[in-house]
């Protein structure tokens, strides 16, 4: 799985600095996918944002923050639990999706 914010979110940005993947941004902030990875930026370009007045988490960043935490670091720090599981991935997609975004 990989997480999502509700509408519930508060915007205290708890939850930006705990992400090992840099894949939560601040609502109306455009986001790249080099950010926060190994990825080279000159490949990637900025995207719009998803949310304007809410947090957001890119889903293709997010990897339940498998290769660096046990448990999904947004779940355990947002103070009105509003990080939930959305789309259904595999252990094993999750894993590769760390190995893309970051090498071995
Ligand atoms: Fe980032 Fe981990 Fe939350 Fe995914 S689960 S958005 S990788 S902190
Ligand atoms: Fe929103 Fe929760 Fe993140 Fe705070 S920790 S910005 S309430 S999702």
């Amino acid at each position: 799985m990989s997480i999502k914010i509700t509408e519930e979110c508060i915007n205290c940005g708890a939850c930006e600095e705990e992400c090992p993947n840099q894949a939560i941004y601040e609502g109306g902030k455009k986001w790249n996918m080099s950010e926060g990875t190994y990825l080279k930026k000159n490949f990637y370009f900025d995207q719009k944002p998803i949310k304007e007045d809410i947090y957001f988490i890119v889903s293709e960043k997010c990897t339940e923050c498998i290769g660096f935490y046990d448990e999904p670091q947004c779940m355990i720090v947002c103070p009105v639990h509003c990080c939930v599981t959305d789309q259904m991935e595999t252990k094993e997609k999750l894993f590769e999706k760390k190995i893309f975004l970051h090498g071995n």
